[in-house]
């Protein structure tokens, strides 16, 4: 153990003023594999303050869209040379295999970064023709301009990947950033940070802040500096966080949880059906804000898919990912361990059936088997409330509508899949769900094209794509003087 992480201001990386330290635990074995400095609201003010001065004036200020976007793709082939070191230190900060974020999270960082640098040089405004002021004719115009200062605040289950869902949006639309990792995965960032340097983006315009959530959030969320939070993570943290934001007004972009519906229904196909589920649901140990957790299964076929995605659950093998053929690592962290078990047990004291999984025995490492409670309903805790661990809630239903209602029947909208053969049924379907992303027969479509974020306590705002990029400009309105002017 001997890497101690630092900030990283104003391009170069330093301890800043706080005392404390983390460790950073393996979540294989509990080994403490590295620290990291712990963050003071003194560091905040010194990497707010470089942000924002390339923010007002700076040299990044005066950029075009133009030069923004040839740095952002130089950094996007930057990631692309250090894409399996990144894909390793994320897999190894949470204890996921690093198959799936060289499958995922690399690819889509990638594009992400890429289409936003396309976005850079295209925030055009418009003229909108009006009768004109007191009598004269006007012209007026609209210009998109960078919001200013950004604080992203994101969470540990895929920490790259989200993180460039903020970073390159924001670039292109010429804000600066203050990242605040999650205290348990700050190395991507400060990385990505240092790509950035390298790329040729200028000091001060990516800064990264590590430590501490409730020290370095609250001190990002009051700074008078920073003008907008942009976060991802959970509702409670979410709504903390709006509130200190409220006496500045400042703009907030919120990703927040999910509880996901899968439908399937009985003209899907089957086989695809359980595969797409179980990897809505178990994919990256559960730990996904999209997960499809609440599966909902037409009852003339529950019994055989119960019994079909609880096969599926047990041929899962568990363990360290380092070792040949393991699928699933062990959730990341101790309190997240100790969260899934609880809610394991809440599902069997509440009567779901229990066909696969089970509660965790503690032994070394965070492990929890692919779980599947069968026979379930949708007003028991396990159907409610975010597990963020690889728990299946299987909750028959009779009639199209039932399934609509039930799916609906929750405080979130993040995501949603449908499985049918049944083309208007499908869209019917997709149509009627009060989420942000539906997937019809494939499971939650993630790409930085694609605007992404959620309905009622899910989210606020949409991160990629032309509405992410969108998201990080103020809209402005000119409006000249013509006199002589036709109107
Ligand atoms: P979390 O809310 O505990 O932490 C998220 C981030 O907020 C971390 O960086 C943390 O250090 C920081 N934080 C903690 N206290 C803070 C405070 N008082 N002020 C400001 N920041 C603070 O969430 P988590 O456990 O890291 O992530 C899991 C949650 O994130 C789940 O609810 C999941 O659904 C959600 N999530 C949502 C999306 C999405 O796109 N909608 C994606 C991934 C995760």
């Amino acid at each position: 153990m001997s890497t101690q992480l630092q900030h990283y201001i104003s391009g170069q990386s330093i301890n800043g003023s706080g005392s404390g330290v983390t460790e950073l635990v393996d979540p294989v074995n509990e080994d403490i594999y590295a620290t990291a400095v712990e963050g003071s609201v003194e560091d905040v003010d010194a990497a707010v303050k470089a942000a924002h001065a390339q923010s007002k004036g700076g040299e990044w200020s005066k950029m075009t869209g133009e030069q923004r976007g040839i740095l952002i793709n130089k950094l996007a082939d930057l990631v692309e040379r250090d894409q399996e070191l990144l894909a390793d230190m994320d897999a190894r900060a949470i204890g996921r295999s690093p198959i799936e974020p060289r499958l995922l999270d690399l690819p889509n960082t990638i594009s992400t970064l890429r289409h936003a640098a396309g976005w850079a040089d295209k925030l055009e405004g418009r003229t909108i023709p009006t009768p004109g002021y007191m009598g004269t004719p006007t012209l007026s115009y609209t210009q998109h301009v960078p919001v200013g200062v950004v604080a992203a605040i994101t969470p540990w289950n895929t920490p790259l990947m989200i993180l460039s869902w903020k970073v390159g949006p924001a670039l292109a639309a010429g804000c600066t950033l203050v990242i605040k990792p999650a205290t348990e995965t700050p190395f991507t960032a400060l990385h990505l940070a240092k790509l950035c340097t390298e790329a040729g983006i200028p000091d001060g315009v990516v800064n990264v802040v590590i430590g501490r959530g409730s020290v370095l959030g609250n001190a990002l969320s009051e700074h008078p500096l920073v003008d907008k939070v942009s976060f991802t993570g959970s509702p409670e943290v979410g709504t903390q966080i709006q509130q200190r934001v409220a006496p500045q007004c400042k703009r907030v972009a919120m990703e927040l949880g999910g509880k996901s519906p899968q439908i399937v229904f009985e003209d899907a196909d089957m086989a695809a059906a359980v595969q797409g589920c179980a990897m809505g649901v178990f994919f990256n140990q559960g730990q996904v804000c999209a997960a499809g957790t609440r599966i909902f299964v037409q009852r003339s076929i529950a019994d055989e898919f119960s019994k079909a995605l609880a096969g599926a659950a047990d041929s899962i093998k568990v363990g360290d990912p380092k070792e040949e053929g393991v699928q699933m690592g062990p959730v990341a962290k101790r309190g997240q361990f100790d969260t899934v078990n609880r809610y394991i047990q809440s599902g069997l004291d509440e009567g779901a059936q229990l066909m696969a999984g089970g509660v965790a025995e503690k032994g070394k490492g965070f492990f929890v088997k692919p779980t599947v409670f069968g026979n379930a309903s949708n007003d028991m805790t396990i159907a409610r409330e975010e597990i963020f661990g690889p728990v299946a809630t299987i909750i028959p239903f009779d009639t199209e509508a039932d399934a609509i209602r039930l799916a609906n029947d929750t405080v979130y909208g993040l995501a949603g899949t449908v499985w049918t053969n049944n083309l208007a049924r499908a869209h019917r379907v997709a149509q009627s769900l009060e989420a942000g992303a539906i997937g019809v027969n494939c499971w939650a479509p993630i790409d930085g094209r694609l605007p992404w974020g959620g309905f009622k306590t899910s989210g606020l705002g949409r991160e990629c794509g032309k509405s992410g990029v969108l998201g990080y400009t103020e809209e402005r309105v000119v409006t000249v003087l013509m006199p002589g002017a036709s109107s």
